[in-house]
């Protein structure tokens, strides 16, 4: 298929690399220079790299992101052919999602949410797991693009919907971590072993697939970013926003979101978000480490 790839940040680079290693014709743009990606064709513009192109792919930060890519100056708009389909795979609002589509259906094109999970690793491998939004028929038609990036995807139901799975399920990361990363803290602080803790933990049912993924570079003291905290924090601010628009209280998230201003005062915010942990270590007066770290 023809895919104009724009945004190629952590997660979008390997994400078309991955289309093109799977023959899909690419075309690709990002918002600063220097960014070109092997095999497939720069543009100067979203509307340059979308002229033409079936699909056009987004995955960028945040919302106001998409909203500059999508209606900017030289926007998707301004080149989206009539019948493409535009996807989005950046984390954003799921009521901003409701809005793009709306205007990009106005055009005679389609819209599909299509957040991911995985992080860099899920990425690089073609491993994402993709929550999608959409008409079923649309979502259908970019099965072979899906398959190319990921190992499953699951349509959640409408547009917006993919993006309030998503953001749902990174509550779940968010508080995961946080109560790992406590625990970590207050076993050490008495004396216990991270890995002996760990060894604990993986064999019972506190094992969780977060914990998995982190505790490797928690224990090696790696904080450079996977997911950086800047768009766990970004996220954390999506939740409470979704949630103040549905009336109701995640007091937990409130707490976790203090702990992230405080990381983001303390220049941690382009170190992945598990560096929440050294907040808690300094509070605690300890370092939690493996043994070969
Ligand atoms: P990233 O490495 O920071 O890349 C962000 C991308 O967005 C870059 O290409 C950046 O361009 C572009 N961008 C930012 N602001 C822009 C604007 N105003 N206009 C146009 N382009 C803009 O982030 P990432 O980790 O790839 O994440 C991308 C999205 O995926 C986010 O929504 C994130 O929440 C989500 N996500 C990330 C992970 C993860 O583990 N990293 C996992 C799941 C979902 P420049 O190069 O010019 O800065």
């Amino acid at each position: 298929m023809r895919v104009a790839f724009l945004g190629l940040g952590i997660m979008g680079r390997p994400m078309a690399a991955n289309l093109v290693k799977a023959g899909h014709e690419v075309s690709t743009w990002n918002r600063s220079a220097g960014k070109e990606l092997e095999g497939a064709q720069a543009a100067a513009s979203p509307a340059e790299a979308a002229r033409g192109a079936e699909v056009v792919w987004m995955c960028v930060s945040d919302t106001e992101a998409v909203e500059q890519v999508l209606f900017g100056p030289e926007g998707v708009e301004k080149g989206l052919e009539s019948g493409a389909v535009v996807v989005d795979s950046s984390t954003i609002s799921p009521s901003a999602t409701l809005k793009f589509a709306e205007r990009i259906r106005a055009k005679g094109s389609d819209y599909v949410d299509a957040p991911v999970t995985g992080s860099k690793i899920g990425a690089e491998g073609g491993q994402l797991i993709f929550i999608v939004g959409g008409a079923e028929a649309t979502v259908d038609r970019l099965k072979p693009l899906f398959a190319a990036m990921g190992k499953l995807m699951v349509r959640v139901g409408e547009s917006g919907q993919g993006q309030s799975a998503k953001i749902a399920m990174n509550l779940m990361i968010a508080l995961t971590y946080e109560g790992f990363a406590e625990g970590l803290t207050l076993a050490t602080k008495l004396g216990v072993k991270a890995e002996k803790l760990l060894e604990l933990v993986n064999a019972s049912m506190v094992r969780s697939g977060v914990v998995e993924y982190k505790a490797p570079f928690v224990l090696k003291r790696d904080f450079s970013p996977n997911f950086p905290l800047r768009l766990m924090h970004k996220d954390i601010h999506l939740m409470l926003d979704a949630a103040r628009e549905a009336r109701i209280k995640l007091p937990a998230l409130e707490t976790v979101e203090e702990i992230y201003e405080i990381a983001t005062d303390e220049g941690q915010a382009d170190l992945d978000y598990a560096a929440t942990l050294a907040l808690l270590e300094k509070w605690a007066g300890v370092e939690v480490k493996g043994t070969s770290a």
